[in-house]
């Protein structure tokens, strides 16, 4: 039995998303429990084994020694180098709020829940008695060792940074488990800044955005509506360029022009995409249609021109920033991890606004690439970096091959990454489906548990392998209901029956809509066709360009050096060649195998002459095609998602 501590109010285990959107509202924990399939394993691995590897960091790194040092002066100076440190507690707290919440379903997920417990407990307290009696909380600057004081440097000091993360740790805390500690020393906070930069206040604002989301949350858990005011005002204040910026520019923090005149996502993309969340929370909760619109804008130029294949964001090293338009080298992706699970974020919310199906087609893409790839199978080590290749002699941030290590790392100097999965793994229950009275929208597909006001079913699939949905009607009311069913793009042809009839509706916009006098024990199944397919890349894509790439249902492929006899760079990829590429599924990874022709470099010549012919194929390999979110889990070696096309 999960203990919930202190469990003053009733936990309600609501979504971590409760606003209510066009499409309905998230059903959170309470109504969405994963039954099988790949996300239930992402989950269980999660709580088994990448809970208790972050706790066991994060007490390492000192990240709790920080809190501890500033009651207990013999605990030593600050740890790390950065002033953001206390933010891979509260994320590590925000998905152990989840994992706590949960029955254990055997006795080593008991065990890992006690350790999750035992560091979730000392957290709390430490949180708590850490609290400057006017509400401010950040052990950086609390530091008598802090080269500054608090409030002096808005633009690197992650200030209010901290503040979201321990807002979204509160609020989890209080729904999964009914334990509203967090909540008031996250209110206390909150009250701090309103005063600070209030409707009142000084009109400034925080170097890393992520607070907006925070607040608009804290004020739906709260009901305090001037949380979602200052979530409102820092989002308007923006683009304003008050952040004295030394090193990067000020579009990096997207404070070069406010964002509702921002013609394309730019900067820095993880702060990019936690200000876009943040700003249509607020507009979920205000009702800004024109704030919407053009954040739709944003996110389709996004997608459209400066998103990776797998759904990653941000082409440059050196700020962590997204490139110009069509600015997507694939060795040199940046596409941090962290990025990936801010897509998942905003495009949840836009697809709250708006109940646009497309983009849950690419936070579908986004999850089953982009974020998965950024942890290891075993659990256990992490991608910062995700790049679409690697070279035989690549160095990749996140893995370089030091010492022997494997590619991905147990741990970093700055960790954002590996907290970051835990919560969003913890949460995937409530990103899968909303309801509104007489409508249940399943939004991405997992086979799940799912109550919902008007219909309770049990949906069964195998996707991302097999292309088959099964709904179990196990509740109905005598009102008709409508399952609305997605119906991704990628599915040409998809089917859907009743009970084995092949239904009348037709999807419109991405969704069949199947309005009935449901009765239990009634099976809609939805047939979605996943044939292996390829993409080239848009002209203006140079990076890409005469290459091709290989994708089935929503996963990205990819080849690695190991499963191919030839140079994974000497390898073509012919239209004719696509139909032979069949999935193994007796591989636990369902790799494609097929045959590719083989055409080594004609010479050495770097740059030979316009019109020279192209070197011929000599020979035809056999290879394997696994998931790109799978790479870089055996040995090291190269890697390619795009093949030369023939
Ligand atoms: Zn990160």
């Amino acid at each position: 039995m999960a203990i919930a501590p202190h469990p003053t109010p009733v936990p309600t285990r609501a979504a971590a998303v409760t606003a209510s959107g066009r499409p309905g509202s998230p059903l959170g924990a309470d109504r969405v429990r994963l039954t099988g399939g790949l996300l239930h394993d992402w989950q269980r691995r999660n709580r088994t084994v990448t809970v208790p590897h972050v706790v066991r960091e994060v007490r390492g790194a000192g990240n709790l020694d920080n809190f501890r040092r500033l009651a207990d002066p013999e605990v030593g100076d600050y740890r790390g180098r950065y002033p953001f440190l206390d933010t891979d507690v509260y994320k590590t707290l925000e998905g152990l709020a989840y994992e706590l919440a949960r029955e254990p379903e055997d006795a080593g997920e008991a065990d890992a829940q006690a350790v999750a417990r035992d560091f979730y407990e000392e957290s709390v307290a430490l949180i708590e008695r850490a609290q400057r009696p006017d509400g401010y909380l950040g052990t950086f600057y609390q530091s008598p060792q802090s080269p500054k004081k608090p409030w002096q440097d808005l633009s690197w000091g992650h200030e209010m940074y901290n503040l979201g993360h321990l807002a979204q740790a509160a609020v989890a805390a209080s729904r999964q488990l009914g334990d509203r500690r967090l909540l008031d020393v996250a209110a206390r906070f909150a009250d701090l800044v309103v005063e600070r930069y209030g409707p009142e206040g000084e009109p400034a604002y925080c170097g890393h955005p992520e607070v907006e989301m925070a607040l608009v949350e804290l004020a739906r858990e709260t009901g305090d509506r001037r949380y979602l005011e200052q979530a409102r005002l820092f989002v308007e204040r923006r683009g304003a360029g008050t952040l004295e910026h030394t090193i990067f520019a000020a579009d990096y923090f997207q404070d070069a022009v406010p964002l509702r005149e921002l013609g394309s996502v730019t900067g820095h993309a993880v702060r990019m995409v936690y200000l876009a969340a943040g700003a249509t929370d607020v507009a979920l909760e205000t009702g800004d249609a024109a704030l919407v619109a053009h954040l739709e804008r944003l996110w389709d130029d996004m997608v459209a021109r400066k998103s990776y294949l797998t759904g990653g964001i941000g082409s440059r090293h050196s700020d962590e920033a997204f490139g110009d338009r069509f600015e997507l080298p694939g060795e040199r992706a940046y596409a941090e991890t962290c990025a990936a699970i801010g897509t998942l974020q905003w495009g949840w919310r836009l697809f709250l606004a708006t109940g646009r199906a497309d983009v849950l087609d690419h936070l579908e893409r986004v999850l089953h690439n982009a974020f998965a790839v950024g942890l290891s199978e075993d659990g256990a080590a992490f991608f910062y970096d995700n790049p679409l290749q690697r070279r035989p002699d690549h160095e990749q941030r996140s893995g370089a091959e030091k010492d022997g290590e494997l590619l991905r790392r147990a741990w970093f100097g700055c960790p954002c990454c590996p907290p970051n999965v835990v919560r969003w793994m913890s949460e995937l229950q409530d990103h899968l489906a909303v309801a509104d009275d007489d409508s249940l929208t399943l939004a991405l597909y997992a086979s799940a548990a799912v109550s919902s006001p008007a219909i309770d079913v049990d949906v069964e699939t195998d996707l991302p392998w097999h292309g088959r949905v099964a709904v179990h009607v196990r509740r109905a009311t005598d009102d008709p209901a409508t399952l609305v069913l997605r119906v991704p793009a990628w599915a040409d042809g998809a089917a859907a029956a009743v009970d084995g009839v092949a239904v009348p509706e037709r999807p419109t916009d991405g969704w069949l809509r199947l309005t009935r006098a449901w009765r239990p024990g009634q099976t809609v199944t939805l047939d979605l066709p996943m044939p292996v397919r390829a993409v080239t890349a848009h002209p203006h894509l140079d990076a890409a360009r005469g290459t091709a790439a290989v994708l089935r249902g929503p996963l990205v492929y990819c080849v690695e050096q190991q499963d191919s006899p030839a140079p994974v760079d000497d390898l073509l990829l012919a239209a004719e060649d696509v139909p032979g590429l069949v999935a193994d599924d007796d591989h636990p990874w369902h790799v494609l195998r097929g045959a590719l022709a083989v055409a080594p470099p004609a010479g050495d010549d770097p740059y030979p002459p316009l019109g020279a012919p192209a070197a011929p194929a000599t020979d035809r390999a056999h290879v394997a095609l696994v998931p790109y979110a799978l790479w870089g889990n055996r040995e090291a070696g190269a890697m390619r998602v795009f093949l030369r096309l023939s």
